[in-house]
């Protein structure tokens, strides 16, 4: 089951569907509105819908969660440490509030082709990647062809890279030719 995440303020339901349970109050209109970002708990069998409080956006993550993520540094040419910036619920992309860090591993770059991370991504590209650890620090996967760089900026010029083919980025400004591990599915420029 998808977990629904709400804001305060946020409409969970009606009163003539549901009895108001914790964190949830009924406004003038007969609407039932968060009051607390959680997570929506509906008891079908009483009629109760309640908002069960995130305290740390780390219940937000699960395994196997599509996530994006901004690349802030890559010790050693190895790892590459992320901070998650929002994730993936049905379709729907959330933001974080609080800084979650994930970190891909060089086994999970791609698919056996060890290397130096540089080569495949860059400090400050945007990526779409898979959650595989239960835990904080998260960890990430890029190995599949939906995930990957999804936004990468001109190392020469800072110019917004385009898409040009395969694993082959180019900027559309000066003309460099940048390789990534690209999101074949969503890349956004
Ligand atoms: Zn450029």
């Amino acid at each position: 089951m998808s977990k629904e995440v709400v804001a305060p303020g946020d409409v969970v339901g009606v009163a003539e569907e549901y009895l108001p349970g914790e964190n949830v109050e009924v406004d003038a209109d007969g609407k039932l509105r968060a009051q607390v970002m959680g997570v929506v708990i509906r008891n079908d069998k009483d009629h109760i819908i309640s908002v069960k409080p995130i305290r740390s956006s780390n219940l937000l993550l699960r395994v196997n969660d599509i996530v994006y993520g901004k690349v802030v540094a890559i010790p050693n040419d190895r790892v590459v440490i992320v901070k998650i910036i929002g994730v993936e619920n049905n379709g729907n992309k959330t933001l974080l509030k609080d800084d979650v860090t994930g970190i891909v591993p060089p086994s999970q770059l791609l698919n056996g082709k060890p290397g130096s991370a540089s080569e495949v991504l860059g400090i400050g590209d945007i990526i779409r990647a898979r959650v595989i650890s239960k835990d904080p620090p998260y960890t990430l996967t890029l190995r599949d062809a939906q995930l990957g760089v999804v936004y990468a900026r001109c190392p020469r010029c800072g110019h917004p890279l385009k898409w040009r083919s395969g694993e082959l980025l180019q900027c559309p400004n000066c003309g460099a030719v940048v390789r990534r591990k690209v999101s074949l599915v969503e890349y956004w420029a």
